[in-house]
């Protein structure tokens, strides 16, 4: 019998998987330009760390963690999220004593038993950042910044959403307000809500019912009650955006469903995606690092769905040729196209080690060879991509192998080029071709 795969869990393959890794290496260029360290933390973790963070009155929580006792009768969840772990190795390592701030990036797989439906996968991928002992507006202007930028890298167009949910001393008397309301319309409110009104409130204002939306439009606003020190935060955010160009909307129902944020909280929702349209989210969590046992330290974050990325990057990678083939006519000819094979791929090389240890030699040889445009493109195609055939075979199937695998260029070896320590060059879409000798390579 065959075996199948979990329901809601996906193999990610061929063009999906190339879109992933692309966001991948865009995530990781960009966050380290802005002085991220990339950390990698664990999938399993006690469930305690999810109850206490993220909340047990919350969604993820209650209905969508998978947790299991592990063979020593432990308590464990497949992490739902990627910023409790984080804060958990952030404190258990005793990071602060070393580091007056830290910045953490990671990329990785999630897991929340959900029903599945586009967008949303049980194991789903979360590309985030989090930034330790981070106080000022700057960090919550920084952070959103980084964020603006992936997403336009990235070519996915999102609109900002941004609002304050205060801290401590306003929040409470603001919660007072809003229950006192909640109530008054208590038999008009869905059955989910009227449960969050005893439990979490404030998640009343991220109801998706219509039937909760015209109560939840009149409701009081967080932002008409936030204390001084939370209202100057938010302003200095803005008038941070502001010089930064980053347009946003400011929603004062925007809570995100999950119970560590303080002050600012953020979302870049797309307009397609139906119901799943949230792309990026995160916010400040002031309070998390000393409710899970550490020291009194303000930081924030935002994860990125690599998923929901993905599909609205569908168009991202064309099927373009690139790379380059060897084509060996003859069996004898294979240790001379094997020699070919590692001198062009230790040539180009040379391109991605230009920082480091320069040999000089064979850099004025690519200077060289760079400023001729047919011999830049071939050797740009090397870099990119260069492989032997799977077999020897025929060389018209082997031609008809390199067009099917979308190589930009073959390298024809035959008697007479193995002879002259040459490569004939064929460029597979306009099919000029021109010959080339080895020795430049051996230098
Ligand atoms: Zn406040
Ligand atoms: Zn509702």
């Amino acid at each position: 019998m065959k075996i199948t795969k979990v329901k809601g869990i996906y193999d990610i393959l061929g063009k999906e998987a190339e879109i992933f890794s692309l966001i991948e290496e865009t995530f990781f260029r960009l966050t380290k330009h802005f002085g991220y360290k990339r950390v990698f933390l664990p999938i399993l973790e006690k469930e305690e760390l999810f109850v206490r963070s993220v909340g047990d009155s919350t969604d993820i929580v209650e209905k969508e963690m998978y947790t299991f006792l592990d063979k020593g009768k432990r308590k464990v969840a497949l992490r739902p999220e990627g910023t409790a772990g984080a804060v958990r190795a952030y404190i258990e390592n005793q990071v602060f004593l070393s580091e007056s701030y830290t910045k953490w990036s990671y990329f990785g797989e999630m897991f929340r038993y959900e029903n599945p439906q586009a967008g949303r996968r049980r194991q789903f991928y979360q590309a985030g950042c989090e930034y330790f002992n981070a106080p000022s507006p700057l960090a919550d202007g920084e952070v959103i910044y980084l964020a603006y930028r992936i997403l336009k890298e990235l070519n996915v167009n999102a609109k900002l959403y941004i609002n304050s949910i205060g801290c401590d001393k306003c929040r409470g008397p603001y919660k007072t307000l809003l229950i006192d309301y909640l109530k008054s319309k208590e038999d008009k409110l869905c059955s989910d809500c009227q449960k969050r009104l005893k439990r979490n409130p404030l998640r009343v204002l991220d109801c998706k019912n219509p039937v909760c939306k015209d109560i939840i439009d009149e409701a009081p606003n967080i932002l008409d009650h936030l204390c001084e020190c939370c209202k100057l935060h938010f302003e200095q955010l803005k008038e941070i955006l502001d010089i930064l160009k980053v347009p946003y909307k400011i929603d004062p129902f925007l809570v995100r469903g999950l119970d560590y944020y303080t002050k600012t909280v953020f979302e870049f929702k797309v307009d397609s995606l139906g119901a799943q349209n949230t792309v990026l989210a995160g916010g400040r969590y002031d309070k998390l690092i000393k409710e899970l046992g550490g020291p009194d330290i303000p930081a924030l974050g935002f994860a990125m769905g690599v998923d929901r990325v993905a599909l609205c990057m569908k168009e991202a990678i064309k099927d373009t040729r690139h790379g380059v083939i060897l084509l060996p006519l003859d069996e004898k000819l294979l240790p001379y196209a094997v020699k070919a094979f590692k001198l062009l791929s230790e040539s180009t090389s040379i391109l991605e080690q230009i920082k480091e240890d320069i040999d000089t030699k064979k850099f004025n040889l690519v200077l060289k060879l760079m400023k001729d445009e047919k011999l830049r493109d071939f050797l740009v195609a090397v870099r990119d991509r260069i492989e032997l055939p799977n077999k020897i075979s025929k060389i018209r199937k082997m031609f008809s192998l390199a067009d099917k695998k979308n190589f930009a260029y073959a390298l024809i070896i035959g008697e007479e080029e193995a002879s002259k320590n040459l490569i004939t060059v064929k460029n597979l879409d306009t099919g000029n071709q021109f010959q080339l000798s080895l020795n430049m390579f051996e230098g």
